[in-house]
């Protein structure tokens, strides 16, 4: 999820929304060394306090997070608190990570094969063309619409368990290798291809 913008949270807490090279006025030691950092969590440098913006929210109006949570989804709706949009930094980041397991799930459809579902299963399932999915599979995301991109790259991430799969990889690798060690001709035919 996108970052909460935190001056307009600041702002709605009533907090002095001026920044002062970078940093705001920290709400629990009042030096300016108050700064929100990409992940949604911000930091005091000179009172140590680190949190994300429902604790924020929770210490200022001394609620529990469960309400802080709660008022701060209404002010979200209201449009009064705003989600800062991601920086090219941030967005670059998601995309490396979508790169990433992309990687996994091409793995994953050329190490099962026929054994489980493939990529057509998906394909349908997804209701983008055949075309649109293998783009997306092999990672060209300025082919492809954001909208397509996000829904296909989420769809996998919710049905493929990639740490099932290194862990499958994993077995069928010592399977072989233990094979290999313990038949002669294979162990054989093994060494004369190093
Ligand atoms: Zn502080």
């Amino acid at each position: 999820m996108d970052a909460i913008d935190f001056r307009s949270l600041f702002g709605e807490l009533g907090l002095d929304i001026k920044t002062h090279s970078g940093n705001l006025r920290c709400p629990h030691c009042a030096r300016k060394a108050f700064k929100p950092y990409p992940d949604g969590r911000d930091h005091c440098h000179a009172c140590s306090w680190h949190g994300d913006a429902i604790q924020l929210y929770a210490d200022v109006k001394e609620v529990d997070r469960n309400q802080a949570y709660a008022e701060l989804a209404e002010l979200f709706k209201l449009g009064k608190v705003k989600v800062k949009p991601k920086t090219r930094e941030e967005a670059m980041k998601g995309l490396a990570s979508d790169l990433e397991d992309l990687a996994w799930y091409r793995m994953y459809f050329a190490f099962y094969q026929n054994s489980r579902a493939g990529i057509t299963h998906y394909q349908k399932k997804s209701g983008y063309s055949q075309a649109q999915v293998s783009k997306i599979l092999n990672g060209r995301f300025d082919q492809v619409s954001r909208k397509a991109w996000n829904s296909v790259v989420n769809m996998l991430r919710k049905d493929i368990n990639i740490d099932a799969l290194k862990r499958d990889i994993k077995e069928q690798t010592e399977y072989w290798r233990n094979r290999i060690e313990n038949d002669e001709a294979m162990r054989d035919s093994v060494a004369k291809h190093q």
